[in-house]
């Protein structure tokens, strides 16, 4: 212990001296004197400005009289300076009001200005030489970063409250269990009851998993220790285990208290799989996380809390009775989880009376806390650049585009004007198939501005959060995502890839349709391929087929034939409704976009779309 510790000591001054040496050599007095010719500093003798020569060997240092700033200049070798200044035309009582000093030839200063700028060189080659002999001594905490770093372990004890995590009430109210007895430990063990040792928050990413964590031990009031999963693995083999050690000493020492781990999953994975690198040194974190976990007996009060997106993966050890055994869930908030958490980030920011959190919170389903906090504070940056003093709504949604597809908007006059005509037909020909149809979802708004990867946009979005859509939304939804192909083949004649994300969502639906939700008469209520999805990241990790190669025909028939039926449908909507198509088009290359109102007096035909206010006139401040 005290040997290691000495020896840290000794790292660290190394790296102190070498930093301080290299800061001076950087930026340290780094302004160079002038250098003057000599006949130079003979006219300035002549006007009489020089007070002082040094000479030393050739080199002249010329102090000027009120200047802290000395030029420099050389004389030839082996002629005397007074000689050479008079063959310059300086005359004799002039240069008898200079000083001129001899010095005697340095050689030192050469010496000690190059060991100077070694140094910080010597120091790094040390260092190097003395990592590399300690590495090779055989002992495997190289630098004993893992013991130093327990000194970093300091329980901090936060602010944040049950209030400051909007919605989530289920979850508040499982771990109001644990806020209770992180208060109150001896009313539950005069009891006997059984406490709970560690707590899994399970959610995908910005779901609030570190707040809420945070937030019961604010609540309770009791210190915070925190460590990242992936910090575990990092840098150097050993030092995951011991790192466990001494964070739980250090709980230990401080009870009541809670441990979070982040990201458990980059250690707690099913061990005995893979053969990666690091996997040993994995193996090695996670058998100590529960060794130390088995060590606390009933009396030590410190209660762990995980957080992952990935349950799934996790080493059953991890979730016995004793360990992990309290799961609780960080979904995806609801609407009225998103419209709490919209009034939490808002609060103490300026919103313009135009503003509707309702309408905000319905336009962004599938958004997690840590997105809302992002598009509230994206408003906010934009309300600012265009000068504003509060945060209108159009900024709101104009985050929230940006959020959704990523990037900034490019603007649409980098497309040539016929890739933007095509992409006007296009997201026209979905907008008027969305206005059409009777189950999809509301249209909100058409435009052709270009966001991320997608060259316009025509955004419908549910009133609400709906938990079960009938086959007739699924159907109607396919017309929505064909009317953009249609479309283009109505009005040119000729079919882009524009399409291909539509049409990989049409796949997708009408293949579920006919494989899972048994939408299909032909094929009846079946399920035909099992399919082992992740509930979290909502992604198929694996389908396995469990029907015959003529079943299989089947399905891709009816698949087939259902988006054919569609096809069919949308051409004779899009048709009919040719002139309107033509009006949209042309309103959208104009304005860019459409709102909904301003859609539906186009297509209803109660305005035109060249009567439209110019789109730009300065917003209203
Ligand atoms: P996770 O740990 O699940 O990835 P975080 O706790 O780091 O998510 O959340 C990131 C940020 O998102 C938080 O700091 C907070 O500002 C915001 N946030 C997430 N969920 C909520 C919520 N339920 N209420 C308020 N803010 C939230
Ligand atoms: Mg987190
Ligand atoms: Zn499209």
């Amino acid at each position: 212990m005290n040997a290691s510790w000495s020896r840290n000591a000794f790292v660290y001054l190394l790296i102190l001296v070498a930093a301080a040496a290299l800061f001076l050599n950087i930026y340290g007095p780094t302004e160079k004197p002038q250098t003057k010719s000599l006949s130079e500093v003979a006219s300035l003798i002549g006007k009489g400005e020089v007070e002082r020569i040094d000479v030393q060997e050739e080199e002249l240092r010329v102090v000027i009289r009120g200047s802290e700033q000395p030029y420099i200049s050389r004389k030839e070798e082996g002629i005397p300076l007074t000689r050479t200044l008079q063959g310059l035309g300086v005359e004799q009582a002039k240069l008898a009001n200079v000083k001129i000093n001899v010095l005697p030839p340095s050689s030192s200063g050469n010496w000690f200005a190059l060991i100077l700028n070694m140094l910080p060189l010597l120091l790094i080659a040390g260092l190097f030489l003395f990592l590399f002999r300690q590495s090779q001594s055989g002992n495997n905490q190289a630098l004993s970063f893992g013991k130093s770093k327990a000194r970093m372990f300091t329980g901090d004890r936060p602010t944040i409250t049950f209030d400051d995590v909007a919605g989530s009430d289920e979850a508040k109210q499982e771990l109001q269990e644990v806020v209770e007895f992180l208060k109150e430990p001896q009313k539950f063990v005069a009891l006997g009851a059984r406490i709970p040792k560690g707590v899994l928050l399970v959610g995908p990413p910005g779901t609030g998993k570190t707040l809420m964590a945070k937030a019961v031990s604010g609540e309770a009031g009791v210190p915070f220790f925190s460590i990242s999963g992936s910090e575990f693995v990092e840098m150097f083999v050993g030092v995951g285990a011991s790192r466990v050690r001494d964070l739980f000493e250090q709980a230990r020492r401080n009870s009541p208290c809670i441990i979070f781990v982040d990201e458990i999953d980059a250690v707690g994975r099913y061990r005995g799989t893979g053969m990666g690198g690091s996997h040993d040194e994995r193996e090695q974190t996670l058998n100590q996380i529960l060794v130390e976990m088995d060590g606390f007996g009933t009396d030590t009060n410190v209660i762990l809390i995980a957080a992952t997106n990935r349950p799934d993966i996790l080493d059953p050890a991890l979730l016995r009775p004793g360990r992990f055994d309290r799961r609780v869930t960080m979904d995806r908030p609801d609407l009225s989880g998103r419209r709490a958490i919209l009034d939490v980030h808002v609060k103490g920011k300026p919103l313009a009376p135009d503003v509707d959190l309702d309408l905000i919170a319905r336009q962004t389903p599938g958004f997690v806390g840590a997105d809302i906090e992002n598009l509230v504070n994206e408003s906010a940056i934009l309300a600012a650049r265009r000068n504003r003093r509060s945060i209108t709504m159009a900024d709101m949604e104009e985050s929230i585009e940006r959020i959704s597809m990523g990037g900034p908007e490019r603007r649409s006059r980098l497309m040539s004007s016929k890739e933007r005509e095509i992409v006007a037909y296009h997201e026209a020909g979905h907008a008027i198939v969305v206005h059409l149809v009777k189950n999809a979802d509301p249209l909100r708004k058409v435009t052709i501005v270009p966001r991320g990867t997608a060259l316009g946009l025509t955004l419908y979005v549910p009133e609400a959060d709906r938990m079960l859509y009938p086959r007739s939304y699924f159907i109607d939804r396919v017309a929505c995502a064909l009317g953009g192909r249609v479309a283009e083949e109505l009005v040119f004649g000729d079919i882009t890839n524009g399409a291909s994300g539509d049409i990989k969502q049409i796949t997708q639906i009408v293949r579920s349709m006919v494989t899972r939700y048994g939408m299909s008469d032909k094929m009846g209520p079946l399920q035909f391929g099992r399919q082992n999805e992740n509930v979290f990241l909502g992604r198929e990790i694996s389908e396995q087929r469990d029907y015959s190669e003529e079943v299989a025909e089947q399905v891709d028939d009816e698949v087939r034939r259902i988006v054919h039926e569609a096809y069919e449908r949308v051409r004779g909507l899009l048709g009919a409704h040719r002139d309107q198509l033509d009006a949209i088009a042309k309103a959208l290359l104009e304005r860019e976009t459409l709102l909904v109102d301003e859609f539906v007096a186009i297509f209803d035909g109660t305005i035109s779309p060249d009567d439209l206010p110019d789109p730009l006139a300065p917003a209203p401040a």
